[in-house]
């Protein structure tokens, strides 16, 4: 008889979105009348931008032809993005990264979920708390986080860092040597970012300590002060001991197209070992690369037009993260993120948890959120709002939750 991964069955449900859900819908039974804002969402909702859709129907026209049909992707990806995201997103920035150190891919979530299969099993990981949960939840399945404890909600062998007020949502250095360190800034879901030179102090810290650390960077198109790094390679020793994740979803709206990629510098070394050709190995075994359409279109991202149309999408976000930030805090409330992030992260009232105040939300303001214990035990005590949602929605549900 076969076995199955028993990993697998050591993962707790994932009841967050599905309790949200039944939850809503409960209450919606009970109120048809009541007019619903969900500013719980992760995913965008503006339209892609004009740039990106022309280049989207010159690729697919491309398609029409002999001479223009493209087949399989090269599996790391074209050289035409590779080239244009080193430009653009590096060498403007003073990071010494080639084309060939990037890996085009569908995503960061799926990076983020299977760049642990490049690692022993024994090597322990340090997670940021609360975090997004791809990271603890890919670790179980390959069997590196020991057990669950339902009571802490921690596993055994995960090295947990707390981002709270306390710290500014800034991760301490851990007591515990990690060998592998996720970290996440801007921070899906506190919305907090992280100075250059607090980044550095990580690095310098990865680098003593042989430890790697894989930077997720999805949300760095949002970063709008001067002293927050848009690349873990502008901290000086980086390249020895990062790997970085970035993706066109939020940049650019591509939630749907799927489109990201991976930066392994070739400095970045196990022993002799080059963790860039481990990598490639994967990614050249696993994956038959990006579809062609879309890597025009995330070509088409870095163009004049594509910048500035896309601009103007980040601004339309910004303005939605400002009012969220503002209100709430005219409210009273102790806020957070919402400056380099589309999230805002909020302290519930004193006597409310964090479920307490979803239902309180919903049923005094018709709003919809997202309780932040649900992304780890210290996000207990905090609810995420996102900037996502249209203008007028936003404008409509922060001034329902001032009236409260
Ligand atoms: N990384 C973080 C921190 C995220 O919050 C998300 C999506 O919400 C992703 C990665 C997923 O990115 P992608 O759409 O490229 O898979």
């Amino acid at each position: 008889m076969f076995k199955v991964n028993d990993n697998y069955l050591k993962l707790p449900g994932s009841y967050l979105f599905s309790t949200i859900a039944k939850k809503v819908n409960a209450f919606t039974a009970a109120n048809p009348q009541a007019e619903i804002i969900r500013l719980g969402i992760g995913d965008v909702t503006q339209p892609i931008a004009p740039a990106v859709i022309e280049a989207l129907h010159k690729a697919v026209d491309e398609q029409t032809t002999t001479e223009g049909f493209k087949g399989y992707a090269p599996d790391l990806g074209y050289a035409f993005l590779r080239e244009t995201i080193a430009k653009n997103d590096y060498e403007a920035y003073g990071c010494d990264i080639a084309a060939d150190e990037i890996f085009v891919s569908d995503g960061a979530k799926s990076d983020s979920a299977n760049i642990q299969e490049i690692f022993s099993l024994d090597n322990k990981i340090a997670v940021c708390d609360p975090v997004y949960p791809v990271y603890v939840d890919s670790n179980v399945m390959a069997g590196r986080t020991g057990t669950y404890d339902p009571k802490s909600e921690t596993w055994s062998d995960v090295i947990y860092m707390p981002c709270t007020a306390e710290n500014n949502f800034c991760p301490e250095l851990p007591k515990e040597t990690p060998d592998i360190i996720y970290l996440c800034f801007p921070n899906n879901p506190t919305g907090e970012a992280i100075t250059k030179e607090q980044l550095q102090v990580w690095v310098d810290y990865a680098n003593k300590a042989g430890a790697v650390i894989i930077y997720d960077a999805a949300y760095k198109a949002y970063i709008t002060e001067k002293d927050i790094p848009v690349s873990i390679y502008q901290c000086e020793g980086a390249k020895t001991c990062a790997i970085e994740l970035c993706s066109f979803s939020k940049t650019a709206g591509f939630t749907g197209l799927r489109l990201a990629y991976t930066v392994i510098p070739k400095e970045l070394k196990c022993g002799d070992v080059q963790l860039h050709a481990l990598w490639a190995r994967r990614h050249g075994t696993k994956y038959n690369g990006a579809p062609y359409i879309i890597q025009r279109a995330g070509e088409a991202v870095y163009s004049e037009a594509g910048k500035a149309q896309i601009a103007e999408q980040i601004a339309y976000y910004h303005k939605n993260a400002s009012y969220i930030f503002n209100g709430l805090k005219e409210a009273g409330y102790t806020v957070a993120g919402g400056v380099n992030s589309p999230y805002v992260w909020l302290k519930t009232p004193e006597q409310m948890n964090s479920w307490e105040f979803f239902d309180y939300l919903l049923e005094k303001a018709n709003v919809v959120g997202t309780p932040g214990s649900g992304f780890g035990p210290s996000g207990e005590g905090y609810f995420r709002l996102t900037a996502f949602g249209t203008y007028e929605n936003t404008v409509k549900a922060i001034d329902r939750i001032k009236k409260l």
